[in-house]
């Protein structure tokens, strides 16, 4: 066996979780191997994020060409170039790909092309050669999902990842689970032109987000011709030359010319040594402490892997911590309450901080204000409608602390980030209502949301 060399940090993985340590470590003098058997990146930049929200941005102009003339603008809409829409979507991801390699061996990173395995609490092996770290940083981050009895075949029963290749819209698909990426795809496959529904086990879209938000979001699905089935089960599938069947629990069947399966995506950690070498693992997911330890005193674990929000900014952001304290730095547990979350379908629903469920299950006492998009200038200039739903504690002279904010319409996962500081910065209504937020902008719905909460409203009334 060669020797690789020998590391501060060895990080498995150059996904978003991955590369974020590394390049944070290296950036506070640590000599660090960054092993990815694929592309850096990983899942994020190459079948997650990046890809799916340029198919998104492809989707928004096949409507505004489609519904221009509701602006005084004469178009034809003649149809989906998809390998042109794959010549677009591939041109976003390498020029970000060859970005993040430059940035990756700017900061001297030891890129190691391979498939590591774990062969020691200090040690990997990639290839012939064993890769020592004083610290070992688990960034295997997860694949798509399956259920009991229903195989991906790449070709009518499909994955995210195989989506993201075809170079055809489907007539028609079902989509199983209604969760972010499933309701993404639908929003993409619709604006392309195919009959689609969702089949989902819970009672609503999005079974995360609020439910008001969830409403809205089944509301313009609707009026969008987006059919879904709530609280319902996938019991079979049969595929035919034409497509493919699929039984409901109940008896009720759907035809469609593919079948996406969007049930979750399950870490990536069989095989790979970790229990092996002592690494505590539940469900395949590696179990961490709040500053993402494992039990294991040389071996962390970041994004995907572990079971906090999948998200690459929650990948980002528990890479960072791990750089910071394995070098030595004062950290602090991230708040996952505090996390933003997007689903970046038309129209967008955006969150940070609790739900309105979440407040009753904590019994909480609070006031909540929903602020209409038809009051916003920006909103009607788009044509868009939803909603900015703020709740806040209720003390006992009015609205205190900001405990979470719903949003709903199109763009509106920009606005997110200021919510997040509101909610990250344990703001109250008065303090954001002393903002002054720039009009005709959309960000006005934040600002005005919280005027009313602060007991003076400007465009609203109740
Ligand atoms: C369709 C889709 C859309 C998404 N959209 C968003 C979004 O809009 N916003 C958002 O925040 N998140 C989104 N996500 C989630 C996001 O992509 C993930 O949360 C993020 O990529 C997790 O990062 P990670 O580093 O933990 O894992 P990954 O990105 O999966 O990276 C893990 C890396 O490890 C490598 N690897 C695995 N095993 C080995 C091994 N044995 N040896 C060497 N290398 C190995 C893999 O090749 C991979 O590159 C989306 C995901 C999908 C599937």
């Amino acid at each position: 066996m060669a020797d690789g060399g020998r590391y501060d940090i060895v990080v498995l993985g150059g996904g978003s979780g991955g590369y974020a340590c590394a390049l944070r470590a290296a950036e506070l003098g640590k000599r660090v191997a960054l092993i990815e058997k694929d592309k850096v990146g990983g899942t994020c930049l190459h079948r997650g994020c990046i890809p799916t929200k340029a198919l998104l941005h492809a989707a928004e102009i096949a409507d505004q060409s489609r519904e221009s003339e509701k602006f005084g603008i004469r178009t034809s809409f003649e149809g989906i170039d998809m390998p042109g829409v794959l010549a677009y979507q591939g041109s976003v991801v390498d020029r970000l790909w060859k970005g993040l390699q430059s940035t990756i061996a700017s900061r001297k990173i030891d890129t190691v092309s391979g498939d590591g395995r774990l062969v020691s609490p200090t040690q990997v092996q990639a290839g012939d050669a064993v890769y020592e770290g004083d610290h070992i940083v688990l960034a295997t981050g997860s694949v798509p999902r399956s259920l009991p009895g229903l195989d991906i075949d790449g070709t009518r029963v499909i994955t995210s990842d195989d989506v993201l290749k075809l170079d055809r819209v489907p007539s028609s698909a079902i989509i199983l689970g209604g969760g972010v990426i499933g309701v993404e795809f639908a929003s993409v496959w619709r604006s392309f032109g195919a009959d689609v529904t969702i089949v989902e086990m819970m009672p609503q879209l999005l079974p995360l987000e609020d439910e008001d938000s969830a409403k809205a979001l089944q509301r313009a699905f609707r009026r969008r011709g987006i059919r879904f089935e709530l609280s319902s089960r996938f019991e079979s599938v049969k595929e035919s030359e034409a497509g493919v069947t699929v039984t409901l629990t109940g008896g009720k069947t759907l035809d469609a010319e593919v079948l996406l399966v969007a049930v979750g995506r399950g870490p990536v950690s069989a095989g790979l040594g970790y229990e092996e070498n002592g690494v505590a693992v539940d469900r395949g997911f590696v179990t961490v402490d709040p500053l993402c330890r494992t039990n294991v005193p040389t071996i962390s674990a970041v994004g995907d892997l572990i079971p906090t929000p999948q998200l690459a900014h929650v990948g980002f952001a528990e890479g960072i911590l791990v750089a910071e304290r394995v070098s030595g730095l004062d950290v602090k547990p991230v708040d996952y309450d505090g996390v933003p979350r997007i689903t970046y379908s038309d129209p967008e629903v955006a969150s940070v901080g609790l739900t309105s469920a979440q407040v009753a299950e904590r019994e909480l006492n609070v006031t909540e204000l929903t602020y209409p998009l038809g009051a916003n200038g920006r909103s009607v200039i788009l044509q868009t409608q939803g909603s900015a739903k703020v709740i806040a504690e209720q003390g006992p002279n009015g609205p205190g602390r900001v405990l979470g904010i719903h949003l709903v319409g199109s763009r509106v996962g920009e606005l997110i980030a200021e919510g997040q500081l509101i909610f990250n910065w344990d703001a109250e209504p008065s303090d954001v209502a002393q903002l002054i937020h720039p009009h005709p902008t959309q960000s006005e719905i934040i600002g005005e949301a919280h005027l009313a909460l602060a007991g003076k409203p400007l465009h609203f009334h109740a």
